[in-house]
């Protein structure tokens, strides 16, 4: 009696055994090109990993990766290109940040990165050999498909050109679910730069549509999620500027060829030490620092041959700097800096290099007024910096420069705000009052 105990007992371990296996997905997003601060950064998500990945487990970025930090926003990313693929991610999503540097850049950028790309919803018109709208892997005798969509308003991030072309994002998934489905994969990943709400509709509506997708990871809205279902697929979102990473654990039956269980962890990396794998590129990240300072310095010394215009013009760099690292939108006044110093175009264009970045936009003191009342309503909840507003007299010069407001809300729902950036000239602008607040009201849905 006993012995028939044991033997089934053991017969149902085998079984057990047999049946499941597991599938782990790691995930990073919304860097933003942080190697080492404080909270967080990929120095620290690499000791995570270090300690805790496996070499089958599947590593994957989602967009936003090296725009933010100050040698990745003055060398185009490159600065990142190394430690990028020292971390050994298998795949990575293009977010809407790396196209502030323009397309042809983030072309040169692509060309040079040895981690696979995904990405559904744009393509470059000259095809990068490694770039695809989706992927199969097999680990563990599980094919496992991978979709990549970037942020669905592409298209309003890129100045008008013939680089790329751009797809609605159903459009672009129902395509690679079909590819999907010929290549009979038993599990779906979709990997997509997008939050859970969105301008026109939800992650929820979206998923009702493609009921086959089983893990969505998020990004670009900075909300983290440890894990949830939404539309019977389970969401995650990893923690922005390398404050986290997720670890997805899919167990699967392997005679039922389902899925039994998800779960998922979130690692926090506030306090985890960096690994010293890593110390060579927190020292190039502190030099490049320090010597484009010291370049820049050089530069506008011989350029303005004055020290006072030298350190005006730092002062509105640094300015610049802390607002492309943490302000959603700013402006700086052209004429109020100082009366006596002139701030012009080359000043603006060395701060902001990229071609994306910088609109000009002229409007009335009274208009000038009003938008600074609109900013303060908002400027507690949502990073808005307000660089001298105390200016008094008549008609001036506004510099509005913005990351993600002309070239996502403002591109698509403001065709004058568009021309403007293609023409990148000071313009008359009359409704821009009603573009910042119609631009906080799109950070609100
Ligand atoms: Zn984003």
């Amino acid at each position: 009696m006993c012995k028939k105990v044991i033997i089934f007992l053991l017969l149902l371990c085998y079984l057990l055994a047999v049946g499941a296996a597991e599938v782990v997905l790691w995930a990073t997003s919304d860097v933003h090109g942080v190697i080492n601060s404080p909270k967080g950064g990929l120095a620290k998500i690499f000791s995570v990993l270090e300690a805790k990945r496996k070499p089958e487990d599947l590593l994957i970025d989602v967009g936003d990766f090296f725009q933010g930090s100050y040698s990745a926003n003055t060398s185009g990313g490159m600065s990142l290109l190394n430690i990028f693929h020292s971390m050994g991610y298998d795949f990575c999503v293009p977010g809407n940040h790396e196209m502030d540097i323009g397309m042809k850049k983030l072309r040169e950028f692509y060309t040079l990165l040895k981690v696979p790309l995904l990405c559904a919803n744009w393509k470059f018109v000259k095809a990068l050999p490694n770039m695809k709208s989706h992927a199969v892997v097999v680990r563990n005798n599980i094919r496992i498909g991978i979709i990549g969509v970037g942020d669905r308003e592409s298209r309003t991030r890129v100045l008008p050109g013939r680089e790329a072309v751009f797809m609605k994002e159903e459009k672009a998934i129902a395509q690679s679910l079909a590819a999907l489905r010929k290549e009979k994969v038993d599990i779906i990943v979709l990997v997509r730069h997008g939050g859970i709400y969105f301008s026109g509709g939800t992650l929820y509506s979206l998923l009702k549509l493609f009921p086959e997708i089983d893990v969505v990871i998020g990004g670009h809205s900075h909300q983290t999620e440890r894990g949830r279902k939404i539309a019977g697929a389970y969401y995650i979102h990893p923690a922005p500027y390398g404050q986290g990473v997720s670890e997805v654990r899919i167990a699967f039956n392997e005679r039922t060829r389902k899925i039994e269980r998800i779960s998922s962890f979130l690692h926090e990396t506030e306090s985890v030490k960096t690994s010293v794998k890593m110390k060579k590129y927190i020292d190039a990240e502190r030099r490049a620092a320090f010597y484009g300072n010291v370049e820049t310095a050089k530069n506008v010394l011989l350029q303005y041959k004055s020290v006072e215009d030298l350190q005006k013009y730092l002062t509105l760099k640094a300015v610049a700097e802390l607002g492309s690292a943490d302000a959603e939108l700013f402006f700086i006044d052209k004429a109020g800096i100082d009366r006596k110093t002139k701030i012009n175009d080359y000043m603006i264009y060395r701060m902001f290099p990229y071609e994306n970045n910088v609109v000009q936009i002229k409007v009335s003191y009274k208009e000038y007024q009003s938008i600074l009342a609109e900013c303060r309503k908002y400027c507690d909840k949502y990073k808005v910096a307000l660089i001298n507003e105390l200016h008094k007299s008549g008609k001036k010069y506004i510099i509005l420069r913005t990351s993600s407001f002309i070239l996502s809300g403002g591109g698509r729902n403001f065709p004058e705000a568009r021309r403007i950036a293609e023409n990148r000239k000071i313009t008359e602008f009359a409704s821009l009052r009603q573009l910042v607040k119609q631009y906080f009201m799109q950070l609100q849905e």
